[in-house]
């Protein structure tokens, strides 16, 4: 694959010539604001202390505290933090929520862990780089292969430090659940946050056909990954009346030319373990009139709509040319290459960018800090609708921006989300900082 952080630097560089900011300030936004790398020691079940590589990259807090997942995965790396750092900057201010970006993570195999020792990897975590965190410097969330449970610990490793601190100090008066989103409901999580990000991406297919002229049952949806992003994608398009006609998971995919029902597909998805063995176009089947096809088929079905819903970099060089697809809304964050989107946009594929299409779920996390900072809870009717509304508008201006300036809707979602960092900067009296100390 392709250096994704390399990409982001191009992805700022495509943005320059339309800014008005000065030079050093787009130079300065290349880096990270702080990039920090521990080693968390963790003592495994046999008693054995073993030792992790764990970082988190800051990269602009200009609009607010500092914002972006933890992930665990043993290729998590330095170039991967940091551009998906820079990702968030961008994706926070396209849809104007008050956030800068971050990222963090742990080079760790959690499936390899028991439930005791990924407890105490997380807290050891929270504690390392608890410094760096806060309801108004940088609030972590889940990311690929974290969830509510372990934000569950790290808040509650948060809270036990704070709480020996103000026993010496003045009184803590954070609130105490607004230091990391994407939590159970019971500890402060908000109501939609699961749904959010597939949620979103429907909002942005429903506008997006609107814009082309795709009608509604006739539009033709491949989706790649049905985990929580793709399988709510397919739930709420489905609902929306398109018609899903392909998904897969890790281990294959399915193509059902009339339609698949997305929570049948889910159901016979978990009971049998992957989606290929749900469908058939023989007599002994779970769903009828779909077959089996590979994840790279699925890639170059010839459909109105492809979303990439599973992983970085799937659509790159090796495989661009095969794309069908009209249109690609990039839900997964950075599925498509730098080098694939310029030969897309030759081809004339519409692309929506991952900053726009996916921050359904930033949103959602913005929702619950709003939330847990207020102490007031909102109904999931009211979290869906003002999602909605934010999707909305954030659409709108980078479709016009696009049509002003000409350019594909990437590069208009990067003028507008850099330029309004770097209003935020100018207006807080920018000055050139070095490259920050990473
Ligand atoms: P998930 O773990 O719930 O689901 C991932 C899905 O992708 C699974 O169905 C898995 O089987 C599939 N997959 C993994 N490797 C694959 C491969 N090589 N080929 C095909 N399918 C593969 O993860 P998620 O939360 O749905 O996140 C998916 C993507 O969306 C990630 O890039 C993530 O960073 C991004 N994202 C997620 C959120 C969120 O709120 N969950 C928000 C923004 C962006």
């Amino acid at each position: 694959m392709e250096n994704p952080y390399q990409d982001a630097i191009k992805q700022l560089e495509e943005a320059r010539p339309y800014l008005d900011a000065p030079a050093d300030m787009v130079e300065q936004l290349k880096f990270p604001k702080r990039f920090i790398r521990k080693l968390l020691s963790v003592k495994m079940d046999d008693g054995k202390i073993r030792k992790f590589p764990a970082f988190r990259s800051q990269h602009n807090d200009a609009r607010g505290p500092f914002k972006g997942g933890i992930r665990y995965h043993p290729q998590v790396n330095e170039a991967e933090m940091k551009a998906l750092s820079l990702w968030m900057t961008w994706k926070c201010a396209v849809v104007g929520i008050p956030f800068g970006g971050a990222k963090g993570g742990v080079v760790v195999d959690p499936k390899t862990l028991s439930s005791g020792e990924l407890e105490r990897l997380s807290r050891a975590y929270m504690r390392v780089f608890a410094p760096y965190f806060g309801a108004w410097k940088d609030v972590p969330a889940p990311d690929l292969n974290t969830n509510a449970q372990i934000m569950a610990w790290m808040v509650d490793e948060y809270q036990k430090i704070q709480s020996q601190k103000s026993k010496v100090k003045s009184q803590n008066d954070e609130s105490p659940y607004a230091v990391i989103t994407g939590k159970p409901v019971a500890l402060g999580g908000s109501l939609g946050r699961e749904e959010a990000t597939g949620f979103g991406g429907s909002i942005i297919l429903k506008l997006l056909a609107a814009k082309l002229g795709l009608k509604k049952r006739h539009a033709t949806i491949a989706i790649q990954g049905f985990g929580n992003v793709g399988y709510w994608f397919a739930h709420f398009a489905d609902k929306a009346g398109f018609t899903v006609v392909a998904a897969g998971d890790s281990k294959g995919a399915v193509s059902v030319p009339k339609g698949l029902n997305p929570q049948l597909t889910l159901a016979c998805k978990e009971e049998k373990g992957k989606i290929a063995s749900c469908y058939c176009v023989g007599s002994v089947c779970d769903l009828r009139h779909g077959k089996a096809i590979s994840d790279d088929e699925l890639l170059t079905l010839d459909v109105d709509v492809l979303v990439p819903a599973a992983m970085e970099g799937v659509i790159g060089i090796h495989n661009v040319q095969s794309v069908r697809a009209k249109a690609i809304i990039e839900m997964a964050n950075g599925p498509v290459t730098e080098a694939a989107a310029v030969v897309l946009r030759k081809k004339g594929v519409v692309l929506v960018p991952d900053i726009l299409a996916n921050a359904g779920g930033v949103t959602a996390s913005y929702f619950e800090w709003v939330q847990n900072l207020s102490g007031y809870y909102w109904t999931k009717t009211l979290v869906f609708e003002r999602l909605g509304e934010i999707m909305e508008a954030a659409f709108a201006a980078v479709w016009e921006l696009a049509q002003e300036k000409k350019v594909d809707l990437h590069t208009a979602a990067y003028i507008l989300a850099v330029q309004r960092v770097a209003d935020a900067m100018m207006l807080r009296g920018h000055r050139a900082e070095g490259k920050g100390n990473f």
